[in-house]
């Protein structure tokens, strides 16, 4: 492997889950910007349109592929049409989920399975339809985007944390069981990014006041600042890594 394409990924495909917006969209970006070939993932055909538009603009060239990812028999079929319609998907970059807030005491069942069946459920669906079509060709990098919640509690979304907790060790079991065949399995854990997901943390001043305490960079991030370890963790540099979970937190989960 020649050293100043270590961090090519020209002539990949990458499929990315929930790049309708946020974080998907702006790893996705990033991806392509480094040569990938994206296939841009949600469950809303339209939303998926308007970033393809979005991107299309900016002269990068995207398709789109709606299925919801809880739905594992629709997972299995659309990454079947992804391979055979576009051709082999070499970086699965599994990024859709939702977040639920609601005290622990009266946090409603049906919240909890939808965190679940979204957080959790799904990485396990699309993971296992995409290594199936991995394994034989023995090449392949699979990012589960985790969180600071897999290492930290805050009140009020204690299933959440849970989901992103059971994310990082179901990672670390993918790389134990599948590093053999040379994928690459690992997780990447943002801190807390200004994206929709956050919007009515974003307009709390008193959260933004506590955030920037709390956190040694003093600061919310950006999601392009999620794109160099996403780059890094679906190229060739990072072909000895596995079953680790790479931390893009401002120095969150590193201090008390
Ligand atoms: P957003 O709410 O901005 O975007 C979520 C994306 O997931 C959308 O594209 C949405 O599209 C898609 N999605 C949701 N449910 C499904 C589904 N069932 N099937 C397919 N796609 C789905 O979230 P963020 O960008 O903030 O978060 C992205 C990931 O990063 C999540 O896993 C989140 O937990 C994680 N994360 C986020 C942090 C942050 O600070 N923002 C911090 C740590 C982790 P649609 O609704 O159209 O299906």
């Amino acid at each position: 492997m020649s050293e100043n394409k270590l961090f090519s990924l020209a002539g990949r495909r990458a499929l990315v889950t929930g790049a309708s917006k946020g974080i998907g969209l702006a790893i996705a970006r990033g991806l392509a910007v480094q040569g990938a070939s994206i296939v841009l993932n949600g469950r809303d055909a339209g939303r998926l349109k308007e970033a393809q538009t979005q991107l299309a603009q900016e002269g990068i060239e995207a398709e789109i592929s709606a299925f919801d990812v809880t739905d594992q028999e629709a997972v299995i079929a659309s990454v079947k049409d992804i391979e055979t319609r576009l051709g082999p998907i070499d970086i699965l970059i599994n990024n859709a989920g939702i977040q639920h807030r609601a005290p622990l005491d009266q946090f409603p069942r049906k919240d909890w399975d939808r965190l679940i069946s979204t957080n959790l459920n799904s990485v396990f669906f699309v993971a296992q339809a995409v290594a199936q079509h991995m394994i034989p060709r023995q090449r392949g990098k699979i990012v589960n985007i985790c969180s600071v919640q897999s290492e930290l509690a805050r009140p009020g979304i204690a299933p959440y944390t849970a989901t992103k907790g059971a994310v990082k060790m179901l990672t670390k079991g993918m790389a134990t069981d599948w590093a053999r065949h040379n994928l690459q399995i690992n997780g990447l854990a943002p801190g807390y990014f200004e994206t929709e997901m956050n919007a009515a943390l974003v307009a709390d001043e008193k959260f933004s006041a506590w955030l920037r305490q709390r956190t040694p960079a003093a600061r919310w991030g950006k999601v392009e600042e999620l794109i160099g370890a996403a780059v890094f963790l679906s190229s060739d540099a990072s072909s000895f890594v596995n079953g680790h979970i790479l931390m893009v937190d401002g120095g969150i989960t590193a201090s008390v």
